[in-house]
Parts: structure tokens; C-alpha cells; sequence
């Protein structure tokens, strides 16, 4: 089958190479140009696990190509998959202009029967506006259909070729688009679910919506623990251990972050308001969130007598979690943008983030080759992402670079007794 995949980013470009590699000829898609010139040579332009052999390979085999002309791409399409960005915009409402072009552009080009399967997390209901779009610009036929996205960065590739479910939306759920969407996913593992288009968008929303629910409960537990003295690592480990319940994403730290979780709770808030339901209970979730980021600066500003003015932070851990060079909404952001306001100097190490930070903060912080030199001349090394080359250093020697012994364990990922009894100052989250 001919596939156009417009919008090359992580969900584009991973579905992109994976369906090229099952023989279907790829185009992909994307108006910024530098990317599609890196990726005609090879080059991904962010940090997936073997998503760059995969890419070369269907390059190699000439299924997969690259270009940012819809003209030479969508009219011999038969499914157009729209993979753009949804971001936030300040009041937490969904951002559609990537959307809105993106679908603009496919329909000015649309020729015989084509389906345009949205990937992209998009509010319930705007497959209205899409249609207007659509038939404003095209005489000809088309389907939309809603096929939401599940895929986790660093482990991208495993799950789109495993996913635990494919939820396949339409208008007429047993039409032909259906079954040639079914078709298309033949190959990947996972229950089908089929339904209307509104359920399929609300499945994606209220996923991420529970998943960052979870993170939320699990860290106003850690909160709470503090201040009885219980350990919330044991606590939540009694409860996830109920397959009611389950362990996932019921671990105490500094938060979730990234470019989906954060920016999904708040855009189900939004929608959810404007088809008249309240959603309080996830801005709830959204404030313990933000609550979290405040509270581990607290305990490092308290850690080092009250304040962090001209104190050096050495932070591990800048993607917003390990596996992937994605810095959107990452917790280690947001703590450093405090740190930095309340004069601390930040010193900081990631194995694949450095590059995307540094556009960030230019000049404001200094970067280190690894944690140790992170260590050096510390005041307090905070770990924020929990990469696994962080879980075995050799603290005999960060306590010798350090200025003064502490740590900061964002993630729980130390032994607290063995650190402290090492002679450092140490705390986690909720322990
Ligand atoms: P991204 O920002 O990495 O990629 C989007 C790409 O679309 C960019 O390369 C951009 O240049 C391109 N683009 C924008 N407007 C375009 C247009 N008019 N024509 C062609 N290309 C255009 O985004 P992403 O992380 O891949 O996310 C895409 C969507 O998938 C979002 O809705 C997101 O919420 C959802 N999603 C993301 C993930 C994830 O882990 N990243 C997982 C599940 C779902």
C-alpha cells in the first residue's frame, strides 16, 4: 500500500520506517526542511533506540522517502496519516494550527479514495472542523478515521509493533476504512477496538489522563508519608501489588513530565469543559504535579540552610525521562528555571539531552562529561532522571569531589540507609 505520513516527529517518523519495513511504500512528510534533508541522509533528528538503523534500512530499500511536497506524496496515497504536533497553548486548550495546516495541505491534494487516519491527539469532536477543512478545499473522497497513538519514547519501536491495544475510531465503524485499517495492522500484536470517532480520541485522553492520575496519587501518598514518617516506596509497593491496581506509574519523584501527559490532562480539562462536565479532579492531578517540582527545590533549599543563593546544583538528568533526548515539559527544566531564579549555579549531566538544554539556557549553566565531574565542587547532586548509568556510582568518590555531602534522590533510586551512612545528607521523595 502507499502510506503519506505527514509530520515527522517521534509518532511520525517511528510509524513512518515501521511500516516501510513491513514492505508498504512510505512518503513522509514534514514543512520543516533541515529535517527532512538530515533524514534523506540517514540522520534522526532526536534520540529513539534503534530507530536509526530501522530508518537507514527502509531508506536503503528505497520504501521509505522523505519530502516536503504533499504534490509528489498524497495523490497516490491510499491511507494519509497525520502525525503533526498538538501542543498546549497557555490556558492548556489545544494548539490546532499544526493540525488544521497540516490536514489543509493533504486535502488540496487529494485524489481518488483516500483515508486520512489521524494519529495525532486531537479534542474530541474536531474531525467537524477537519470535514469543513476538507471539503473547502477538496471535491473528492475521503474518510476520516481516528487511530490514537500509545507509543512511549525509548521504547517507541517494541510498541509499535506490540501494542497493548489498536482502538481504530470512524463514522461508520463497519465500513470499508475500518477494514483497511485493519489490514494495515495486521502484523502489530494487540486487541482491536473498534468504535465511533469520538470514543477513539476520548480513549487516548483519558489514558494519559489516568496514567498521570496515578503519578499524581502516588506522589500526595509520598507527600503524606513525610509528614507521618512512613516509607512511601513500601507503601505504594503494597498497594500496586493488588492486580486491581497494578505497580505501573504508582512510583513517588519528582513528577511526570514530557510532550504528552502534561499537556493531555490539561487539554481533557479544557474539553471536557466545553461539553459541559467539570473536570476537577485532574486539575487536582495537574496541581499536585506542579506542587512536586516545588517541593524538591524546598527540601534542596532547606538541605543547605535555607537557601541555594550562589550555591552549586549539580543536577543528573535533564530528558524528562531516561531513554530519550526529549526535554518537553521535562521536570529537570522546570527545577533548574528555579534554581537559576533563585541564584543558585547549576552544574549538569545527561548522556543524550545536553545538546536540546543547551539551547534552553545558553549561558545561564555549565554542562559536565559525566556525573562525576557533575559532582565536583557541589554544593548537592540532585538526580532528576532516573538513567540507569546513575543507579551504580561510586560515592566514595562523589563524597570526595562534592563541596558538601548532599543528595538530592528525585527518583528513589539510592539505598537512603547505605548513602546517609556514608556520611551524606540524603533524601528521596516520600521516604
Ligand atoms: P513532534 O513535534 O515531534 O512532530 C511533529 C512534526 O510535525 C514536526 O516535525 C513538525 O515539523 C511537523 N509539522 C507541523 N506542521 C506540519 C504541517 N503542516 N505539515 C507537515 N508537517 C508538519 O510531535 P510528536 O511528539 O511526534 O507528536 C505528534 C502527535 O502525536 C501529537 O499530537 C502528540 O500528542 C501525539 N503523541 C505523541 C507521543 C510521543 O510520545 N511523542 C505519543 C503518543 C501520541
Amino acid at each position: 500500500m502507499t502510506i503519506s505520513i505527514v509530520g515527522t516527529g517521534y509518532v511520525g517518523l517511528v510509524t513512518g520506517a515501521v511500516y516501510a519495513d513491513f514492505g508498504h511504500k512510505v512518503f513522509c512528510i514534514d514543512i520543516n526542511a533541515q529535517k527532512i534533508k538530515d533524514l534523506k541522509k540517514g540522520k534522526v533528528p532526536f534520540f529513539e533506540p534503534g530507530l536509526e538503523e530501522l530508518v537507514k534500512r527502509s531508506l536503503e530499500s528505497k520504501r521509505l522517502k522523505f519530502t516536503s511536497d504533499f504534490e509528489s506524496s498524497v495523490p497516490n496515497s491510499r491511507v494519509v496519516f497525520v502525525c503533526v504536533g498538538t501542543p498546549p497553548l497557555e490556558d492548556g486548550s489545544v494548539d490546532l494550527r499544526q493540525l488544521y495546516s497540516a490536514t489543509e495541505a493533504v486535502a488540496r491534494h487529494l485524489k481518488g479514495q483516500t483515508i486520512i487516519a489521524i494519529k495525532s491527539t486531537v479534542p474530541i469532536g474536531i474531525e467537524v472542523e477537519l470535514e469543513k477543512i476538507i471539503h473547502k478545499n477538496s471535491k473528492n473522497h475521503f474518510e476520516i478515521v481516528a487511530v490514537p497513538e500509545f507509543l512511549r519514547e525509548g521504547t517507541a519501536l517494541e510498541d509499535t509493533l506490540h501494542p497493548d491495544r489498536i482502538v481504530i475510531g470512524a463514522r461508520n465503524p463497519g465500513g470499508k476504512s475500518v477494514d483497511v485499517m485493519l489490514d494495515l495492522h495486521k502484523h502489530f500484536s494487540g486487541e482491536r477496538i473498534i468504535c465511533d470517532l469520538r470514543s477513539a480520541q476520548l480513549v487516548k485522553y483519558a489514558a494519559n489522563s489516568l496514567l498521570a492520575t496515578k503519578v499524581s496519587f502516588a506522589n500526595a501518598v509520598a507527600s503524606l508519608s513525610e509528614k507521618i514518617g512512613a516509607d512511601a516506596e513500601k507503601v505504594l509497593h503494597g498497594v500496586g501489588l493488588d492486580r486491581r491496581i497494578g505497580r505501573a506509574f504508582l512510583y513517588p519523584g519528582v513528577g511526570y513530565g514530557g510532550s504528552c501527559l502534561p499537556k493531555d490532562v490539561l487539554a481533557f480539562v479544557d474539553v471536557a469543559a466545553k461539553f459541559g462536565y467539570d473536570f476537577g479532579l485532574l486539575k487536582e492531578v495537574d496541581r499536585v504535579n506542579q506542587e512536586q517540582i516545588e517541593n524538591f527545590v524546598k527540601k534542596i533549599r532547606q538541605a543547605l540552610g535555607g537557601t541555594v543563593e550562589g550555591k552549586m546544583i549539580g543536577i543528573l538528568g535533564l530528558s524528562f525521562k531516561p531513554d530519550t533526548d526529549d526535554i518537553r515539559e521535562a521536570p529537570a527544566i522546570k527545577i533548574i528555571n528555579i534554581l537559576l531564579k533563585q541564584k543558585a549555579e547549576i552544574v549538569a549531566y545527561d548522556p543524550v539531552s545536553i545538546p536540546s538544554v543547551k539551547k534552553v539556557f545558553p549561558n545561564q549553566m555549565k554542562f559536565a562529561a559525566d556525573p562525576y565531574e557533575t559532582a565536583k565542587d557541589a554544593d548537592c547532586l540532585a538526580v532528576v532522571t532516573e538513567w540507569n548509568e546513575f543507579r551504580d556510582l561510586d560515592f566514595f568518590k562523589i563524597k570526595k569531589l562534592m563541596r558538601s555531602p548532599v543528595i538530592a534522590d528525585g527518583r528513589n533510586i539510592y539505598n537512603a540507609e547505605k548513602i546517609k551512612g556514608m556520611g551524606f545528607v540524603y533524601f528521596g521523595v516520600g521516604r
